[in-house]
């Protein structure tokens, strides 16, 4: 008997057949003698309804109003999953993120886990009940909901995980697996039956969000075993068959040794780039510029800053597509005449895409590569960044999909 957290995405919770599917599998589990917590989304498209209502009423919701909003879909969704459950004649029980508790800080929109209180449901658990807790959402310390950001449930689901010390947190998805590209994009993507950490890592945080990337890093400070798995298959398959199904993330760096240089390509199709034009070049520019951006809570990925002609320098950076516009609005109210910039312009439309790879460590000519590969398809790139395991380039949004199919060829990634 083993404590397991089982996660269901937005559409494997998609409609009443679909949960009443999740409830089977669930069962199933709960059958062979496991302690089950599941950990579901909102139904497919209700965080997206919710939040284009708030839109409606105003440009610029309050934050905090937002995650009062958005947590709903979540909290209908347990219910509605108990509900399944006991109509197959299990006990169940649901519990908002609050209820548990598990305390977030209070970046409302992006807050992060601080800590989960597992005594209540060690209780449930003990006394049979399969314990079914939203995703997605917290309680801070003035106990106003907060939320985790798109995708967050997959960071609930192995948060919950570790504070329980399961055996495994296994992802239940719409695709069978983690792949070498997003699957939509391209046909021939091949499933991994097992990536690393760090691989994973990397993968989530240059945008595939087959897995949100805080819930990477939860599965790497607790070195929990995550599973990534269809949610899709027939509910009453074989458990043995469906407890090795899927990819695994391991956090064994020898089994890399003979596999492929790259491992797979992400991309992300939210970015935008500012420009920062005709800044003095002097000590403390780039402090003025991106702590500015910080203090507004905005992450930063890409930046260069050009070289000087005559004292002058151009400054780029790149920040999330949904960010863009508060960014744009910190630099032009509380830096741009500060610091005697010239002027400040950005592109909304442009797309980030990497290759990422541990073998790349001992392999070189990885970046000349992929240059060449982007060159043949006339894909102009904008900017760089690389670390040891990847490389990611900047390029005009329109081009993306290409990029990857041509980069995907180019490094031998498709299936046999
Ligand atoms: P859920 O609602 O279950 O959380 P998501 O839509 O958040 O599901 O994540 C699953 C999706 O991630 C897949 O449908 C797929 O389109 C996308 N995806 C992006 N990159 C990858 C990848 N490398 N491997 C598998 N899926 C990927
Ligand atoms: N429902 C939330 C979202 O759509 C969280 C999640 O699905 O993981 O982003
Ligand atoms: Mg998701």
């Amino acid at each position: 008997m083993a404590l397991i957290v089982h996660k269901y995405g937005g559409t494997s919770m998609g409609s009443p057949e679909r949960i009443k599917n999740v409830a089977k599998r669930v069962a199933k589990w709960h059958d062979a003698g496991h302690q089950i917590v599941v950990v579901p989304s909102a139904m497919s498209g209700e965080t997206n309804r919710l939040l284009g209502l708030a839109k409606e009423i105003t440009a610029q919701p309050d934050p905090r109003e937002l995650d009062m909003l958005a947590s709903t879909g979540e909290q209908a969704s347990v219910a509605l999953l108990a509900m399944a459950l006991q109509a197959i004649g299990k006990q169940a029980v649901s519990y908002a993120g609050w209820q548990v508790a598990i305390k977030t800080d209070s970046a409302h929109t992006k807050a992060r886990i601080r800590s989960i209180d597992d005594t209540k449901v060690r209780q449930d658990l003990d006394a049979g009940k399969v314990v079914i807790i939203t995703g997605f959402q917290g309680i801070d310390e003035l106990g106003n909901i907060t939320t985790l950001g798109r995708g967050g449930s997959d960071t609930s689901a192995v948060a919950v995980a570790a504070a329980l010390q399961a055996a495994e947190c296994l992802i239940y998805t719409d695709v069978d697996g983690v792949y070498t590209t997003d699957p939509r994009v391209v046909s021939d993507a091949r499933r991994l039956k097992t990536v690393t950490f760090e691989e994973m890592l990397e993968m989530a945080s240059l945008g595939s969000k087959v897995l949100q990337i805080r819930s990477v890093e939860f599965a790497g400070n607790y070195k929990m075993p995550t599973r990534v798995l269809s949610s899709l298959t027939d509910p009453l398959m074989p458990l043995e068959e469906e407890a090795i199904s899927g990819t695994l993330i391991s956090f064994e760096e020898d089994t890399k040794m003979e596999q492929a240089t790259i491992t797979g390509i992400a991309f992300n199709r939210d970015e935008t780039k500012i420009t920062v034009l005709g800044v003095p070049d002097r000590p403390g520019i780039a402090y003025q510029i991106l702590g500015a951006v910080a203090d507004a809570n905005i992450e930063v990925d890409m930046i260069i800053q050009n070289q000087s002609v005559d004292g002058k320098t151009d400054f780029t950076f790149t920040v999330p597509r949904g960010e863009y516009t508060k960014a744009m609005d910190v630099l032009n109210e509380k830096v741009k005449a500060h610091i005697g910039a010239a002027s400040i312009t950005g592109d909304a439309k442009v797309s980030k895409v990497s290759v990422v790879g541990v073998g790349m460590r001992s392999h070189v000519g990885i970046a000349s590569q992929m240059f060449r590969t982007l060159s043949e398809e006339g894909i102009n790139i904008q900017m760089i960044s690389t670390s040891e395991i990847k490389i990611s380039v900047l390029i005009d949004e329109k081009y993306m999909e290409l990029a990857v199919r041509a980069l995907h060829k180019a490094f031998g990634l498709e299936s046999a």
